[in-house]
Order: structure tokens, then sequence, then C-alpha cells
């Protein structure tokens, strides 16, 4: 039987959303900002209310940890903090990120954190009870920096966690005005971070409290399993009318920067068969991504950005630089867009008497879920009455980081009308309600079993 407790998780919700809270509606917390630090604080006061043990690592993800019914597996004498390279030792992890957008809403990233809090919470009281008896650690993580909207790269926590980005890199990184990460962290957090100090070995003192190297898979054994709950940022699943969904991996992206040169002259005095006119070709090459991406169903192309040169009324454009953006869930499938992109922008400058070149700046290849917890989602969300849609996700999220070292799954619950990173951004209490439940269902089942 479920203990989540709708009133529990509504007041959570509040209390995180009256952090950052805009006039009129929607948060914003951007990472490392006093607000997104308040909001980690407030999730870790709730946990701690809760009977969990919390902590900070040095590139300020929140953790929030509740024992196996046997007592602390990770060592140490009774009422110690546990080491930090065994805070979550073959634990079940499970959370979101609490930064936001600049401008945006109040459930990308905090719906993660808060349901698996919930969810964690219910399980705590189960245990209490005599109910269930946890053979291991379930641990809450907020991470830090999910969406890059102050400091890049975005999933900025979770990279460091899994040793994809070292720590240094990530508190090296500055924002516009220059201030860097660990400038940020150490105004934002404070004592709050040094008052653990316990939890780090080797710390030098005051001020230095952080360990400068990286909390990665080379200095303990990563958690046994990684859940997350999100939002879905999308319509599929307010149109399919379902409240939960299990989501089977990330759609595979590349990115990259294209350029026209054509030839500036005189709008007047130039006839139009002596033009090489960037902008017109770079016109065709916009409407040719969004054919490519209709034949690659369920692929996507976007143009998101031009800079048209030399950008004057009475001059026929030189040069346009370009992004472009593509995404399907196949990965062949993604690189023939590429290649198409390619093809037709070639062609389209060579009819305008352009040139076109084009960099691919990366490509995040598509991440599939591990096929064990997706059905340990899918059976949880049985048991809560919720049928087993499944999809893909269109957008990376911490998860893909941590896929890498331990075995993950995602859930989606639904965003109203699709929209997500805008004040309006909504997702129904009962949906969140359903997602904390299959998370409890399903931290259960991963807890207990062996
Ligand atoms: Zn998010």
């Amino acid at each position: 039987m479920s203990r989540v407790s709708l009133e529990r998780l509504e007041a959570s919700f509040r209390a995180v959303s009256a952090i950052g809270a805009l006039p009129g509606g929607g948060c914003e917390r951007l990472a490392f900002s006093a607000e997104e630090r308040a909001a980690h604080a407030e999730f870790r006061r709730q946990a701690e209310k809760a009977g969990m043990t919390v902590r900070v690592d040095p590139i300020g993800n929140s953790f929030a940890r509740l024992e196996p019914t046997s007592g602390p597996a990770a060592g140490g004498p009774e009422g110690s903090f546990p080491e930090p390279a065994r805070f979550d030792e073959a634990a079940i992890l499970t959370g979101s990120h609490l930064d936001t957008v600049a401008r945006g809403g109040c459930f990308d990233g905090a719906a993660g954190v808060l349901c698996s809090l919930e969810a964690v919470i219910a399980l705590a009281e189960a245990q209490r009870s005599g109910e269930i008896r946890l053979r291991r650690p379930v641990v809450v993580v907020a991470w830090a920096n999910e969406e890059g909207a102050r400091f890049a790269p975005a999933m900025m926590g979770s990279a460091v966690y899994a040793g994809v980005l070292s720590l240094e890199e990530a508190l090296a990184a500055t924002d516009r005005s220059g201030v860097s990460v660990a400038e940020a962290l150490a105004e934002a957090e404070g004592e709050a971070i040094v008052g653990e100090r316990p939890s780090y070995p080797g710390a030098q003192g005051p001020g230095h409290s952080r360990p400068r190297k990286s909390v990665s898979t080379d200095s303990m054994r990563p958690p046994a399993a990684y859940l997350e709950l999100h939002i879905e940022q999308g319509v599929e699943l307010e149109e399919a009318g379902v409240p939960v969904a299990v989501v089977e991996g990330v759609q595979a992206q590349i990115a990259g920067d294209w350029e026209i040169r054509g030839r500036s002259a005189h709008a007047g005095a130039t006839p139009m068969h002596r033009r090489a006119d960037a902008l017109v070709a770079a016109a065709e090459l916009v409407s040719a991504a969004e054919r490519i991406a209709g034949d690659q169903e369920p692929g996507v192309a976007t143009v998101g950005s031009l800079a048209v040169e030399p950008g004057s009324r009475n001059s026929v454009p030189g040069a346009v630089k370009g992004s472009v953006d593509l995404r399907h869930p196949d990965q062949p499938s993604v690189a023939a867009m590429e290649e198409m992109f390619i093809q037709s922008g070639r062609r389209a400058a060579a009819w305008h008497r352009c040139t076109f070149s084009f960099t691919e700046l990366w490509r995040a290849p598509r991440v599939s879920f591990n096929p064990d917890l997706l059905n340990t989602l899918e059976a949880a969300a049985q048991t809560v009455g919720i049928s087993g849609t499944r999809l893909f996700s269109a957008a990376g999220h911490d998860a893909v980081h941590i896929a890498r070292v331990t075995p993950t799954a995602m859930l989606f619950v639904p965003s109203i009308a699709g929209v997500s990173h805008h004040p309006e951004e909504q997702t129904p209490m009962e949906a969140l309600m359903a997602g904390a439940q299959v998370l409890e269902a399903a931290l259960l089942q991963l807890a207990v079993d062996k």
C-alpha cells in the first residue's frame, strides 16, 4: 500500500516553488545563485526532518540518504557521518535538479527531486512501522546546474559526479560577468558546505575544505541504480491521457554551424541575375531542413539562429551564418539527416552562386536506458494502475551522464500543453502524485531485493 501523501507532496512543492518565485507565476533559480542554493537547502531541510542524512558534494550536488533497516551500511562509528566516498555506495539513487532557466517554470527538475523525496519519505515511514525492511540505502539527489543557463556546460553536477567532467574544470567555468562556479558556490552556499567538513577526509581547513578531486567512479562504487522522474516538456503524455510514462532512452543529436558565402552588393544597382545572395540560399536550406525531418520521421531539425552580413536594408546579403540541431531516436537516421542537410546546403549555395561550409560541433549518441530497470518501472506503474506507455526523450537530462556509470531509467510526467522553460509550465498534482507512487513502488522493489 502506498504511503505517498498528497498533502506532504503539495506542501513540499509550495515551499520550493516559493524560492525564486516570479511575480505572476513561474520560478527563477539560476545555477549557483542564492535562490538555487536556498532550494537545495530547503530540500535538505525536508529530508533531514524525515530522518535522512544529508550531504553536499564539492560541485554543489545535494544528497539525502535513507539508511537500510540494518542501520548504517557505510561503516564508521554509530551516528557519525558516512564517508563521502561511500555515501551512496551500492545505494539506489533517485532525483533530478532544482535550478531553472531565466524566467522558467516550477516543475522542470523540481518535479523529479520532490517526487523522489516524497517516495523515499513514504518508504522511511513504512520502514519505521516495520512494514518493510530495506536492504540497501536509498539516496535522493538534487543535481547542481542541470540547465547550463548561467554556467556551461549544462548537466554540470551530474557530469562531475559521473566523471565525465573534472571538478577543476567545472569550478573554473565562468558566467558572462566573469564570476566562476567556485566563487558563486562559495558566495551562495557559504559555510553550508564548509560546515560539513567532517565528510571530507584530507580537508585543508576552513575555506579549503572542498577536495579538488572528482567524486567519480574511481573513488567509490557507483550506486546500484539511478531513477529520474522529469516533466515531459512535450505533448505525448497529455494527448494520450497518461499520467506517467517510462522513458526508454534519449534521442541521438547532432549540432552544427554552417555558413553560406555569396557577394554583398548594392540593392538597387545589382540586377537579379548577377547576384550571389547568401540569404536566398539560406532560406532554401532552412526549408530543406524541415523537409529532411519530415522524410525521417520522427526526426526533428531546427535552424535556430541566423546572422546575416552585412545586415543592411539596401545591401544584397553577402554571407549568412546559421546553426542546425538534428535529433532522432536512431543513431544512423540522425547521421543520414546530417548528410542530407549538408547536401542541401551545397546545392542551395551552388544554385545561387554561393559557397557552403559546415562544421559539426558535437554529436550526442542515442542513450538507451537499462532494460531491467525499464521493466521494473513498468511493473511499478502497473501496481499503481497505470499501463506502461513508453517513449523516447527529446531532451538531454542528468540521467544521460549517470547512465554511463550505473543502470539508469527515467519516468516522464505530463507537461500541460507541452509548455516548458516558461513561467506557465505546469504538471497536474495528480500526475506528480502518481509519479511519486510509481517511484515508491520501484524503489521498494530495488532496495528490498538482494
Ligand atoms: Zn530539467
